[in-house]
């Protein structure tokens, strides 16, 4: 988790590659950080990391130079991912720690939670609409819910309470601006109350010290003191809350 944005130029786009007879996608993300060009598997599938003037000819090469590992990586991956969602009726939502049940119905305007069922409706919605519902629905309550908790735990800390917004970083999950803004992942609302709480406390701590000295530590212990399990956690398995 920085304590700044880092990432203000960086872009990402899907790309793809003929390799021998395979037609092979992946996720190029130029940064201005980064000096060379690096391939990667991971459990979202192939990425390039480039720098932000690199020419497409020299990622082809880079690609093609190393078709052979790029080929039996990918595959593997194909193998272990997990099936696609359909988002139709039982599908699978992962919400504060919950699995909600997917249901298509009649008259239901916003989606909405009945027991451990998450109602969406119309049923004539194709997926797409569906994923496009249920994903604008998880943004919101993670909105209302990140801004509660960051409020309470700044009344904690003495602080007022903090402007947030929601970021959609596949690679960390909260971050506090120096102006005292906060960012959290919405796709961490997928996670446990538990781990919500510590990236909360963790980024309200750096209202207090944009660091991580031990002052800060302090003061995430004191908003969360068994924050060292949670962050190991939260580490463990993140993996899980980031496919959506
Ligand atoms: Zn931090």
């Amino acid at each position: 988790m920085n304590t700044r944005d880092r990432h203000k130029v960086t872009s990402t786009a899907e790309e793809f590659i003929e390799l021998g007879d395979q037609r092979v996608s992946y996720t190029l993300r130029r940064s201005p950080r980064r000096r060379s060009i690096a391939l990667l598997i991971d459990e979202r599938g192939l990425r390039v990391a480039a720098p932000l003037a690199a020419p497409q000819q020299a990622i082809d090469s880079l690609l093609r130079e190393h078709a052979v590992w790029v080929l039996r990586k990918v595959g593997d991956w194909q193998q272990k991912r997990p099936p696609p969602r359909s988002w139709a009726a039982g599908e699978q939502i992962m919400f504060i720690g919950q699995p909600l049940s997917l249901v298509m119905q009649s008259g239901i305007d916003a989606p909405k939670i009945t027991g451990d069922c998450l109602l969406v409706g119309p049923p004539a919605l194709t997926p797409k609409a569906v994923e496009t519902r249920v994903r604008n629905w998880l943004k919101r309550q993670a909105l209302d819910l990140y801004t509660q908790r960051c409020a309470d735990f700044s009344v904690q800390l003495g602080l007022s309470a903090p402007a947030v917004r929601l970021s959609s970083a596949r690679t960390r999950w909260g971050s506090c601006h120096v102006s005292g803004r906060i960012s959290m992942n919405w796709r961490l609302i997928q996670a446990p109350l538990t781990w919500i709480d510590y990236v909360a406390a963790h980024e309200v701590a750096h209202l207090r010290q944009m660091n991580h000295s031990r002052a800060f530590w302090l003061a995430v212990a004191a908003l969360v003191p068994d924050y060292a399990d949670r962050r190991a956690a939260l580490r463990r398995d993140t993996q899980r809350y980031l496919l959506l």
